[in-house]
């Protein structure tokens, strides 16, 4: 059996691994897909003391750094359920959709998080080439350009906020008729000279070049006419999905699925942390991940020799 066990191989689960391992303790890392989100990110500007740098090339670095240490890599394992020890010190067991199982003494959930997709025509051809899902991450990538913000919910509505400090335009597109995001946001939005809210209006394609997205098309829902929007980026802000459903019932969560946790990074089952995207700590990036991975693995080396 591993002393720690993390899910999930992302920035937070990475560095839980290189803290757990540093302690000497038997650690396993099991992920779906080692490298998580970071994969699917271009440039990376916000990685504190590195000025740029890829996804791709990140999450090659994360996997030889883990690699260092003694740790048991298994890479392209979905676990499906987690089982509790019947009582507290004993084993957890991990269950794969592979048929496969693991024990372990303590377990870091790191599965992350995914964005919601819009689903529409242009939205994959031109991901990462002017549709964004982070404003955090890739505003600056828009400055003096015009974008849109489709979801006009408290995290649609911060986004526009923010964009419209950089971005020489935002326009706000709702589904409902009505924006969905709190009152002192939405003053604040409206308060705004270069923001147009639309409402009632369905993004129906991303437009662009074949290179790289030149407008955005939406049908306004009350005449079903179609309508085009010129710009130079859309981000997508439909909510963000924590990757939660195989620890459902077993898992204390916030009614969104995120895995709520203490400041030590504990969940509600002694024994078992969390860290990352796919808990209730607020701002999802690359660096807190990291932290919060590595405050999780110490939580866990505190709780073993505790027992
Ligand atoms: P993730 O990176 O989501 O990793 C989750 C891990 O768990 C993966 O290994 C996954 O395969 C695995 N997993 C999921 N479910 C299961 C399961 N059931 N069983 C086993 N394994 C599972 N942040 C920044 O700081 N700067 C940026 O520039 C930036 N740009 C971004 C651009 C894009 C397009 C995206 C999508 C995100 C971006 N982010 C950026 C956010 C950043 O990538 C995340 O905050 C960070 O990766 C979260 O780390 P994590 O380890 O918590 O989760």
């Amino acid at each position: 059996a591993f002393d720690v066990l993390m899910i999930g191989g992302g920035p937070a689960g990475a560095a839980a691994a290189i803290y757990a391992a540093r302690k000497g303790i038997r650690t396993g890392v099991a992920a779906e897909r080692f490298g998580g989100q970071v994969l699917d990110t271009m440039a990376i500007e916000n990685f504190i003391s590195v000025k740029e740098t890829e996804g791709p090339q990140l999450a090659r670095q994360l996997e030889e750094h883990v690699r260092q240490y003694d740790v048991d890599i298994m890479n392209m394992q979905r676990a499906s359920a987690l089982i509790p020890a019947v009582e507290p010190g004993g084993l957890h067991e991990v269950q794969f959709a592979s048929g496969a199982s693991l024990k372990a003494r303590t377990v870091i959930i790191s599965t992350g998080a995914r964005w919601r997709e819009l689903n529409v025509p242009g939205e994959n051809t031109y991901r990462n080439k002017g549709v964004a899902y982070c404003p955090h991450c890739d505003g600056p990538l828009f400055k003096g350009k015009r974008v849109a913000v489709v979801g006009g919910g408290n995290s649609g509505v911060e986004a526009a906020i923010d964009l419209a400090g950089l971005v020489a335009h935002v326009t706000v597109l709702e589904f409902a008729d009505t924006l969905k995001a709190d009152e002192v946001l939405q003053r604040k939005l409206r308060s705004l000279p270069n923001v147009d809210v639309i409402c009632s209006a369905q993004t129906t394609e991303v437009l662009g070049d074949g290179q790289k997205v030149n407008g955005l098309q939406y049908k306004d829902r009350r005449t079903d006419e179609m309508h085009t929007v010129e710009l130079e980026g859309v981000f997508v802000q439909i909510g963000l999905l924590p990757n939660s459903e195989w620890v459902k019932g077993t898992v204390k969560t916030t009614q969104f699925g995120e895995i709520e946790i203490d400041n030590k990074g504990q969940t509600n089952i002694p024994g078992v942390f969390a860290a990352g995207d796919v808990t209730n700590i607020p701002y999802k990036q690359i660096v807190i991940a990291m932290g919060e991975g590595s405050r999780s693995a110490l939580s866990a080396f505190d709780y073993l020799i505790r027992q």
